[in-house]
């Protein structure tokens, strides 16, 4: 991190503890025992299995330059404009499960979620040189994100909270159908994350109404969103259930808490009731700060899983780089979707072998990547297999939302 950015990490920290130190507070020494030694060296491990076997899977080298770099494949082209487009005729109405507008906090100014921009800068800004950056599809995606690349995400995430991001000025409603609409995508849910921030923290209800002053209000699907440690949440999460939210959107890391603390019954339980999916950051992404990691082991989100067997939880990004866990943990508890959003092809087609595609819905994390990262490695391992393809595109998406007895 270079001088500027650590001075402005200060400032917003300082910002940060005006009012919210309760809500952020660190965690507590007492809970050494839920990160050990192992839990490090695994990480550490997967990262290196990782590097070495990229390229060599059941699907070859899938590097390419750019997310334009992607129109060498058979599925896609360039238009015109050299904009990415999906030619793939008879796919089903596919379901972005993950997918996120700009986010704005505390000093920064509102982000106009209604204007279009000439380009989207995506978190990994893969086409800002020509050629793009390397993008390898049979890796974990944000392996592709190089050390500058971490610090100017570093720089924009302050700047959300600060002076505003430029990147996420342009994380529009315009801007992601535009995309969707190349990709062929109908619909996306919108997941919100509630900082538990003292003042202008909440992307739900700003989200929502610009979805539905947007002229998108049937393609995008809002999400729910609430702090654990706040003492409305199960009051906000009401209102965010009858305001019409598709999913509840939990961050283990990011709001710093462990899925199976107790404090989240009565949540869990207002989602039981409304028949709402729980869709939970899982797994460690490893770019994270290394504080945070503890969070989101897999095994602390058995609790709330094993308690919890009528509620739908899903686990993005399929555990991230703690997937090994998560393939166990899915075959053990049929209330487990994975989200695809992350994994590498080989990953991706070991999850179809072993969880079955029946349980993973397509997710993008947009506006970190283009949603024709994840689209194309979805399309690579459905290859031949037309009814997993449906089912992880669109099938399996509908019956979450639509939870008619599953
Ligand atoms: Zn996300």
């Amino acid at each position: 991190m270079n001088r500027d950015a650590e001075v402005n990490r200060r400032l917003f920290l300082r910002a940060l503890g005006l009012g919210a130190a309760s809500l952020i507070s660190p965690i507590a020494c007492s809970d050494s025992e839920r990160y050990g030694e192992a839990d490090i060296k695994k990480l550490a491990d997967q990262k290196r299995q990782e590097k070495e076997l990229a390229g060599k899977g059941p699907y070859g080298s899938q590097r390419f330059r750019g997310y334009r770099g992607l129109s060498e494949l058979p599925y896609f082209e360039l238009d015109t404009n050299q904009n990415l487009r999906c030619i793939v005729e008879g796919l089903p109405p596919i379901v972005d499960f993950h997918a996120h507008l700009g986010m704005s906090f505390l000093f920064a100014p509102k982000i106009d979620l209604l204007r279009k921009t000439e380009r989207v800068v995506h978190f990994l800004d893969c086409d800002a040189t020509q050629p793009g950056c390397e993008l390898d599809l049979d890796v974990y995606i944000n392996a592709n994100f190089t050390e500058d690349d971490l610090a100017s995400l570093n720089s924009e995430s302050l700047a959300q909270g600060t002076w505003g991001s430029a990147a996420a000025a342009t994380h529009t409603i315009p801007n992601l159908v535009a995309e969707m609409n190349a990709m062929g995508i109908q619909r996306s849910v919108v997941l919100p994350i509630s900082l538990g921030l003292p003042f202008n923290d909440d992307s739900s209800a700003l989200w929502s109404e610009a979805i539905e002053t947007s002229d998108y209000a049937n393609r995008l699907l809002p999400g729910a969103t609430v702090h654990p440690r706040d003492p409305d949440a199960l009051e906000s999460l009401r209102l965010q259930i009858a305001r019409g939210a598709s999913a509840l959107k939990l961050h283990p890391a990011v709001q710093r808490f462990y899925p199976d603390t107790p404090e989240l019954r009565p949540i869990y339980e207002e989602c039981a009731k409304a028949g709402l999916p729980v869709f939970f950051h899982g797994g460690r992404a490893g770019i994270e700060p290394e504080y945070t990691h503890r969070f989101t082991l897999i095994r602390h989100y058995e609790g709330a899983v094993a308690a919890y067997p009528e509620v739908q939880f899903v686990l993005g990004h399929a555990g991230a780089r703690d997937v090994a866990d998560a393939i166990p943990f899915a075959q053990k508890y049929p209330n487990i979707w994975l989200d695809t959003h992350g994994q590498g092809v080989s990953t991706l087609g070991q999850l179809i072998d072993e969880v079955g595609a029946q349980r993973l819905l397509f997710g993008t994390d947009w506006p970190f990547y283009h949603l024709g990262a994840s689209l194309a490695k979805v399309l690579i391992v459905t290859e031949n297999a037309p009814e997993d393809r449906w089912a992880i595109l669109s099938g399996n998406a509908e019956k979450l939302l639509g939870q008619e007895g599953l």
